[in-house]
Formats: structure tokens, C-alpha cells, sequence
């Protein structure tokens, strides 16, 4: 279906390609940088009662999931070792030990329990420890970074919250690219980005073709969550602005592919509508548009309803 249509410029393909990944991850995190949000995702066991099952696939990550538990809790609180029993959690086949703090390195040191570092996101782990523990002033103090490091196996998995299936990741991708379809310039841009009349035309009739049969064109829904206005061109959800298609072809952009924010163009980035946080899966259609950088970067982890109430107390404060 989608792959024998004619192909999308390369910038806006690619742009498209990464909704389907995570965020960047910095090198002393847990977490993968830039891989597909159906990797193999890390629960903290105090979320895991609401985070145990996933949103589709009949509750199973695609990837499997590794629960990280901090070492004080587990060697600590005989609550913890008994819930992990009654969800068959076990250390280094779905559970690992998340050392994060000196204190937590020094009071329960691994090798005083005769653990190994993990070495695989697949049960079995290899191990039943993780370390990501921050230097501190003290030159004795070195940052302790074990498991999860070379660049084969860099990072145990993803944020719990950032997950979706490939089948919602390409039903996203679709949605999206109706979006694009919808902004008022996207004929005469894609025209100028090297499309040709002929395969402009098959692509967007084939997306709303496509969409339609998913069920992803519900226009009062599409309205709704702000990402399209009453003509049907696409807004930015923040600040209901018309999102224009030459913004997607920004290519200040680094060799290594880490975006360098540029606040004085209109770069079009994605936006989740209700933000993604732990407990919830918000990487969903109807939850995701195309809004400008500048807007994402004001409501990012706030989202849209409480920026536009803080926005409003601003205003008011400065009696505008
Ligand atoms: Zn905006």
C-alpha cells in the first residue's frame, strides 16, 4: 500500500519517519536515543501497576518491558520483594536494580551481593544491576556509567510513557501525513521540493483514501483537538495559527542529526496534544499535529489547556 506510492521529498519523509521514535537521550541516561517507541520499554515498579499492560497488542510490548527498582526499596522493604513475587517480577529476567545516587552506590555496592551488570534488553538481562550514578566534587567520586554503554546495546530501553506499537506508529505516520496534505501551500511546496504534479496527486488521494478506510479522517475530532480549523487547513494546536508546508523543509539540522532549535523560523515540529507523561499512552492518533517549535518548546510538558490558562494569567498580570 504505502510503500508503492511515489515518495515524499526527503525532508519531509524523514521528518515523518521520526514521529515514530523517541526523543534524544543524553549518553549518561538510561534511556535510547532516537530508536522506534516500540522498543523495549523501562517501568518503574511504582508505576507498574499502571503501566504493566500495553495500550494494544493485547497488553504486550512488542519489545518487552524491564522494571527498575531502586536498590534501597529492594534490599530494604520486604513490601516491594512481595509485590514482586505477585507479579512475577524477577531480577535479571524482567526486573533490574537502578543504581542513581553515591548514596545508593556506596550503602548497597553490587559486588557485596554478587551481581552483574545486565547486558541485554531480552530476558534474561545478563545481569541484575544497571548504574548511571553522576560524579560529584569530590575527585574520588567519578561517575559510575555500567550496563547499557557501548555503542552496540547503548541504553536499556525507552520512557514507559513514549511507547506505541508499530501499528499505532504507522497509523500516526498516516494521520500526519493528511496534516501535511492540509496545509495550504503543500501542493505548490511539494511542487518546488521536487514532486511532480502527477505524483502529488496519487499521493494525497491514496493518504485520504488510506486514512479514511482507518478511520483516521473524523475532521469535528481532527477539529476538536485544534490540529485543523474550519476550511480544513491545518493549525498549529498552541496557537491556532495556519501551519504553513514550507516549514517542514528546514534543514538546519546537524550532520549527526540532533536538531539545532532555531526559534526565528517557523519550523514545524510535532506536537502531542495531551502531553505524554508516565501512566498514560499518548502517542495516539487524534493526540498528535504539526505546531510550530517555538509553541512546542512554551507547553511541552504542561500541555495546551494549562499553557493557555497561564498564558491568560500573564496577560491579565500585565493588564494586556
Ligand atoms: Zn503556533
Amino acid at each position: 500500500m504505502a510503500n508503492r506510492l511515489p515518495p515524499l521529498p526527503k525532508l519531509l519523509d524523514r521528518k515523518i519517519y521520526k514521529t515514530g521514535q523517541t526523543r534524544g537521550a543524553d549518553d549518561d541516561v538510561i534511556y535510547q536515543n532516537r530508536v522506534k517507541r516500540n522498543s523495549t520499554v523501562l517501568i518503574p515498579i511504582n508505576s507498574f501497576n499502571n503501566c504493566a499492560y500495553a495500550p494494544d497488542n493485547q497488553g504486550i510490548f512488542e519489545n518487552d518491558y524491564i522494571v527498575l527498582i531502586k536498590p534501597e526499596e529492594y534490599f530494604e522493604n520486604s513490601q516491594i520483594r512481595s509485590y514482586m513475587e505477585e507479579k512475577d517480577l524477577v531480577l535479571g529476567l524482567n526486573s533490574l536494580l537502578f543504581y542513581e545516587t553515591r548514596y545508593q552506590w556506596n550503602a548497597y555496592n553490587p559486588t557485596r551481593y554478587n551481581l552483574n551488570v545486565a547486558s541485554s534488553r531480552i530476558a534474561p538481562l545478563g545481569g541484575e544491576y544497571v548504574a548511571r550514578v553522576p560524579s560529584t566534587t569530590s575527585k574520588d567520586d567519578e561517575k559510575i556509567n555500567l550496563g547499557f554503554i557501548t555503542s552496540e546495546i547503548k541504553g536499556a530501553g525507552i520512557r514507559v510513557y513514549e511507547y506505541a506499537s508499530s501499528d499505532i506508529i504507522k497509523k500516526c505516520q498516516l494521520q500526519l501525513e493528511y496534516l501535511y496534505w492540509s496545509c495550504p501551500d503543500s501542493i505548490d511546496i511539494s511542487l518546488k521540493e521536487g514532486m511532480t504534479k502527477r505524483n502529488i496527486e496519487i499521493r494525497k488521494s491514496n493518504i485520504e483514501l488510506v486514512c479514511n478506510q482507518l478511520g483516521l479522517l473524523n475532521k469535528e475530532e481532527l477539529k476538536k483537538i485544534r490540529v485543523i480549523n474550519d476550511e480544513g487547513h491545518t493549525t498549529c494546536p498552541l496557537c491556532l495559527e495556519k501551519i504553513l508546508a514550507s516549514g517542514f523543509y528546514n534543514r538546519l539540522e546537524q550532520a549527526d542529526g540532533r536538531d539545532v532549535p532555531d526559534l526565528t523560523v517557523t519550523q514545524v515540529s510535532l506536537f502531542h496534544i495531551v502531553e505524554l507523561r508516565t501512566g498514560v499512552f499518548n502517542h495516539q492518533p487524534y493526540n498528535l499535529g504539526w505546531g510550530h517549535h517555538f509553541c512546542n518548546v512554551v507547553c511541552k510538558d504542561s500541555g495546551i489547556n494549562d499553557t493557555l490558562l497561564w498564558m491568560k494569567e500573564v496577560l491579565a498580570r500585565n493588564r494586556l
